[in-house]
């Protein structure tokens, strides 16, 4: 790959098809695989993720909002897509999209019912979401009856699987209380099962689902982060490689006397005589500013060079005092190294959000071949 000349988000689909393949090498042959491409695919490129994943041999797509399952069919992704936290306001949207909704709650499920049946719609594909401990979004375990006698005065819908998350897959601390959901989940599923009369398909695991307990596998799982390139612990991190990689350039190099200050409200002061390197890149592409201030670093020919003083909405600083290097050269941000949880750690965050707050500003650039 030809050394950048602005900062770009590079997707690299050949990391996306090995950790495609680490995933489901933990898989039964029969368990389906739902990619998650929620939030722009983690940051990424929603639309080009899922077009590899459907090449790769992808079962389903997740996404939080209708509007994100409205992008993928726009790009012309035919697979079946379940929308995790459908608002009301968009069941139509979502059903004239073939989207399918994770019904949580007695007001979504009586909802979504009344456009179903407005709508004149037969057996639409649905999803029934659990709580089983996470406490954010689902039916309660003994609402089971109530959405049963909810079924049978319709026809307009039909429950395509039963599921529900985790709360601290990734934690081995938590292993009790994650055993516990799995539990509660397979009892749920016994019940809603019985009173339905037919057999929806199950779910529970995300990534560090599928990584730390593989016999809950059920039916599917839902994998986001490890798609991506992380596994929520460096042993799995080591496996798993990043899809996305954020570079840039050195704009301009300052030589800054000592006592001389960088940057708004003069955060840095030189301590001795000192080279500094401006980035086109701040907090508006998704560069917190709780990485300023020597929290963070970027990499300059291989080294480390922290941010000094306070990111700014459009760059940054950063001290290239050690290192040989000129204007125009390449700056790596996020790539194999410096990992996204790396960098997120340094500032008490993790990769997912990290990910995410990657900016639509920040021009994405696919990468089919390792450079
Ligand atoms: C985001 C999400 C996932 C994916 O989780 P990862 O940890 O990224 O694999 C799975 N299920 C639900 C309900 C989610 O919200």
């Amino acid at each position: 790959m030809a050394q950048t000349q602005e900062t770009v988000l590079e997707i690299h689909l050949d990391a996306l098809a090995h950790n495609y393949k680490y995933i489901t090498s933990h898989l039964n042959p029969t368990t389906k695989v739902m990619g998650v491409v929620k939030a722009f695919g983690y940051g990424s490129d929603a639309c080009e993720v899922a077009k590899e994943l459907v090449a790769l041999g992808v079962d389903y797509f997740a996404v939080a909002y209708t509007k994100e399952g409205v992008a993928l069919r726009d790009a012309g992704i035919t697979q079946p897509i379940l929308v995790l936290h459908p608002q009301p306001i968009n069941f139509e949207t979502l059903i004239d999209r073939c989207l399918e909704p994770a019904l949580y709650s007695p007001r979504i499920l009586k909802a979504f019912v009344a456009v179903a049946e407005t709508k004149n719609q037969k057996d639409y594909p649905v999803h029934l979401k659990f709580n089983t401990g996470l406490n954010r979004l689902g039916f309660w375990e003994n609402d089971t009856s109530w959405i049963a006698d909810q079924l049978a005065e319709t026809t307009s819908i039909k429950v395509t699987s039963l599921f529900s998350h985790l709360a601290a897959s990734e934690d081995l601390n938590e292993r009790e209380f994650t055993l516990g959901q799995i539990q509660s989940f397979k009892a749920i599923a016994a019940d809603m099962t019985t009173r339905l009369g037919y057999q929806p398909l199950l779910h529970q695991s995300n990534t560090s689902g599928i990584l730390n307990y593989p016999k809950a596998q059920f039916d599917i799982v839902r994998t986001g982060i490890g798609l991506y390139g992380y596994g929520n612990s460096e042993a799995y991190d080591s496996q798993l490689k990043p899809v996305a990689r954020l570079k840039s350039i050195i704009s301009q190099i300052h030589a800054i006397e000592p006592g001389e200050t960088v940057g708004y409200n003069r955060a840095f002061t030189a301590p001795h005589f000192a080279k500094t390197a401006t980035i086109p890149i701040g907090h508006a592409d998704g560069i917190s500013r709780k990485l300023g201030n020597g929290v963070g670093a970027v990499l300059i020919a291989g080294k480390k060079a922290p941010i000094i003083g306070n990111v700014c909405m459009d760059m940054l600083m950063v001290d290239i005092t050690e290192i040989d290097c000129k204007e125009g050269d390449e700056v790596v941000i996020v790539g194999e190294s410096q990992s996204a949880s790396q960098l997120a750690e340094s500032m008490g965050s993790i990769s997912y959000e990290l990910l995410t707050a990657m900016s639509q500003r920040v021009k994405r650039v696919v990468c089919r071949k390792q450079p």
